[in-house]
This record gives C-alpha cells, structure tokens and sequence, in this order.
C-alpha cells in the first residue's frame, strides 16, 4: 500500500527491492517510472532518488513538463506508453527515446518517412493487443508475426521489443506468457509487460521493462 505519509524515494526504494528479488539474479529488468499525470515538482523528486527511465502516456502533457527535466538532467531516458496518433509522430520523436506503442501500419510508415528524411527514430516496441479487447490499441496476436517482419524487415525500424497491457479482469500471467511467446518466435528480447499491481510476476514471466506507476507517486486523481 502507498501511504500519503510514503515519500516517492521510499516507494522506489521498495519497487525497486521487490524488482531484484523477482529476477532472482536475472540481469537487465529495467523500471519504467510512469509519472503521467504527475507535476514536474514529484517527477524531479523520483529523478534525485536517482530514476533515470520515465513514462508517459500523451505527448502533449510531455512537453509541457519534459523538456526542462531533461535538459536539467542529462541521462534520463523517456518512454512514451501511450497511443501515438499520426499528426504528432514528429513531436514524439523529439522528445521520447523510446516508443512502445507502435500498433499500426499507419503509424510505422510514418515514423519510417521520419527516418527517411532524417530525424533518428527512437527504439521501438511493438503494442501487441493480447487480450483482443475492441476498445484497447495493438496489433492482435494472429497479426503480430507480419506486423514485426513489416515494422522491423521491410521498414528497417530498430524494434527492441513488444509490450502488452492485459485486460483488467484475467489473469495477467496469461497475457505475459502469450507475449514471450509471440517475442521468442520473432527474435526480440524486450518485453515491456507488468504495471503496478503485478509487476512482479510480469517479471517472474521474462519482462525486460516494468511500467510503475501508482506505487511510485500514489494514486492518480486525474
Ligand atoms: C498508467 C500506465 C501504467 C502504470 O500503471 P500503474 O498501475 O499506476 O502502475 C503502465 N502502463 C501503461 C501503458 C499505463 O498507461
């Protein structure tokens, strides 16, 4: 439980505990501080605990609260987690280092075209919508080998990794376990998987990245 009494260096402190503990000597499981919502005053309190790896989930807010923390802090890496619509790739790619939610033809061709008229394209994950869930962005499992051969072969786009959020009400280990699969018969290595409330496990099942949030800053009011 976050208490209000918890300072966000506490928090992290624990997540990050609990992290290591769950990769039982696996190497490379990186935090993903999701600080969406969250004013500039409490992300740079997460970032003197010394947090290098944020997310956000829109570019707008992003660049009303990054661009300084990033020029005051070189180093920090941010991942964008949210739906990225087409009209605001070239914001995206100047502002986030890595994009993890690339979910649609439409939107890699259009962060290639970026690529082809020189801006450098962040790393990449591919969003894949394993739970098949209508209202939710990602490619669904049956498309997700051509949507990698298309986004990573044809395009040439640097994919690291795919990157799912499990529907709500299902056990979470099914939707980590699908993920790998899908990953481990591509080639990719990352698995960006595990929020809050089952990070551990997500862990437990081979992510690379964890996306935390709320057991970082508390809950969102927004
Ligand atoms: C908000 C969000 C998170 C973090 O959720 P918590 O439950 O607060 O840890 C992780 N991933 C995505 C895609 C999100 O939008």
């Amino acid at each position: 439980m976050v208490t209000e009494a918890s300072s966000i260096a506490e928090n992290l402190s624990l997540v990050k505990e609990k992290i290591t503990s769950a990769a039982d000597g696996r190497k490379g499981v990186e935090l993903v501080c999701v600080s969406k919502t969250h004013p500039a005053e409490r992300i740079a309190e997460a970032i003197a605990a010394s947090q290098k790896i944020f997310g956000e989930n829109r570019v707008q807010e992003s660049e009303a609260k990054w661009p300084d923390l990033k020029a005051a802090h070189p180093g920090i890496r941010l991942h964008l987690i949210g739906s990225l619509q087409t009209n605001k790739v070239k914001n995206a790619i100047a502002l986030f280092d890595v994009i993890e939610t690339v979910d649609r033809p439409k939107l890699a061709r259009a962060l290639a075209r970026e690529r082809d008229a020189g801006h450098p394209c962040p790393d990449l994950y591919i969003q894949v919508n394993t739970g098949e869930e209508e209202q939710k962005a990602g490619i669904v499992p049956l498309d997700a080998d051509d949507f990698i051969v298309l986004v990573r072969d044809e395009l040439g786009l640097p994919v690291k990794g795919l990157m799912c959020i499990p529907p709500v009400d299902e056990e979470a280990a099914l939707h980590f376990g699908l993920l790998k699969q899908i990953a481990e018969r591509n080639g990719l290595e990352g698995l960006s998987m595990g929020m809050s409330a089952d990070y551990e496990t997500a862990i437990r099942f081979g992510a690379t990245l964890v996306r935390v949030g709320s057991a970082i800053f508390g809950a969102r009011s927004l």
